[in-house]
């Protein structure tokens, strides 16, 4: 390392020019929540490694693989929180959440979550993810509305070729039915799959079918579909989203072989993939699904939720193959240019003022000549542009340069913020 130090492996800065992207996408999530009611809740970066062993479940690649664990100072494992929803969970049962009057408790978060996985476009070790989660109830309808905040959210930046795949994992009756199925198919073959299959199939047989390395062996096209064990109660629950979706005209396909990543989902699950071309392997834009269940295994009442996870990086992928552009930095207003340095006092306090006034404003810091300064006010597309020197300071005025128009008016600096003002408000 040296001299030489890097970002570590996996990580990446946004940089100036990129960081317009970040805030309009962020401010359309703020936006969006709001439409929708789900308030922003915030939780610590990190917390005890238990709460994701218990809360993402131990056989997940997660749990087993993908986790920044450390012991602290004071010997506590603490790790670096994988996804948000183990977080949000604990939050609403230590907080008691489930006490409010209003049910269910609709949140949202955004943030950045640590997963130690092989980094490639779209697959980060520190990636952000906006993500909502609605605890407290089991109708149905409030599935389709999270399904429909998380599609409306990429509609809103621009995207389109998106897909929508959904599928039931039933409730546990029909789960345990299934899982049966599951074993006695692939049992009798189990060794010809990798290691971890072998585990999987004594301890959650249903993540063998979300196998990256045996996902073409014949044993997984002809495994036992969960489908064909949805118990009547199951079958009605999976109708109902899809009548509310049908309601809201959010297209679907149905993959009866999804199943999520985490352990604890059932019922409905879901992924929003993108269609565009030039994706790689990678076209998973987000994932969600239902986890009733999950708050009573973190200590709380019974009380089902329903959540999604997207990332901030494969949204803007998307947004970079449908070759769509968001973003778009705020230009300069005002370029005030000092010809000595009384001027470059004076026009310190003048963009002070023009600041003051909620005028963007700005100088040179760098003693360029009068020249290079009038480049630096063309780069930041400056909208008006102020030259003093002494003539000025003897008179108390400058001229008001428009950039676009090339027209001077001859302003006292007293009243150059509230010139500027008013042609704002005249433009709008
Ligand atoms: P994958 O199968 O791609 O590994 P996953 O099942 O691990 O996905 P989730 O845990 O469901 O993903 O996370 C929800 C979303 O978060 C994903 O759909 C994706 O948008 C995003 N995501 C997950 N891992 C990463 C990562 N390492 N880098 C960037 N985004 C990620
Ligand atoms: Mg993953």
């Amino acid at each position: 390392m040296g001299n030489n130090i890097q970002a570590p492996r996996g990580t990446y800065d946004v940089l100036p020019d990129q960081s317009a992207k970040w805030q309009e996408i962020e401010a359309k999530i703020i936006e969006l929540c709001n439409l929708y009611q789900y308030k922003e809740i915030r939780t610590p970066i990190f917390e005890h490694t238990e709460l994701f062993q218990r809360g993402v479940g131990d056989t997940t690649d997660i749990v087993t693989k993908e986790m920044y664990t450390f012991q602290d100072r004071g010997d506590r494992s603490l790790t670096l929180r994988p996804e948000g929803t183990a977080s949000v969970v604990r939050s609403f049962v230590e907080n008691k959440l489930f006490g409010l009057p209003d049910q269910p408790v609709k949140l949202f978060y955004t943030g950045p979550m640590f997963r130690y996985e092989r980094p490639q476009a779209g697959r980060m070790r520190q990636f952000v993810q906006f993500g909502v989660e609605a605890i407290g109830s089991k109708d149905p309808a409030i599935d389709a509305e999270v399904i429909s905040l998380a599609m409306e959210l990429y509609r809103s930046v621009g995207l389109k070729r998106l897909r929508l795949v959904l599928n039931s994992l039933g409730d546990t009756e029909s789960r345990i039915a299934h899982r049966e199925a599951l074993v006695k198919h692939f049992e009798p073959r189990i060794n010809e799959f990798c290691s971890d299959c072998k585990t999987r199939l004594e301890k959650n047989p249903l993540r063998i079918l979300d196998c990256k390395v045996d996902r073409d062996h014949p044993l997984m096209a002809t495994a036992p579909s969960l489908a064909d064990y949805l118990n009547e109660e199951s079958q009605a629950y999976f109708d109902q989203v899809k009548m509310y979706l049908d309601e809201l005209g959010i297209e679907y396909v149905i993959d009866p072989n999804l199943v999520r990543g985490l352990d604890y989902y059932n019922h409905t699950a879901f992924e929003i993939m993108s269609d565009a071309e030039g994706f790689g392997a990678i076209t998973t834009l987000c994932g969600g699904g239902r986890y009733n269940g999950l708050v009573e295994d973190l200590g709380g009442p019974e009380s089902p939720g329903i959540g999604f996870a997207m990332s901030i990086e494969r949204l803007l992928l998307a947004l970079e193959m449908e070759k769509v552009e968001i973003g778009q930095s705020q230009n300069l207003e005002v370029y005030v240019i000092a010809m000595d340095d009384a001027s470059k006092k004076k026009a310190f306090g003048i963009i002070k003022e023009l600041r003051s006034n909620g005028i963007s404003a700005d100088m040179d810091y760098t003693g360029r000549k009068l020249k290079a300064q009038m480049k630096s006010a063309d780069r930041k597309g400056a909208a008006y542009v102020i030259v003093m020197g002494e003539t000025e300071m003897a008179s108390g005025q400058v001229a008001l340069k428009e950039m676009a128009t090339g027209e001077q008016q001859t302003v006292a600096f007293a009243d150059i913020a509230g010139t500027i003002t008013k042609k704002k408000s005249l433009e709008e």
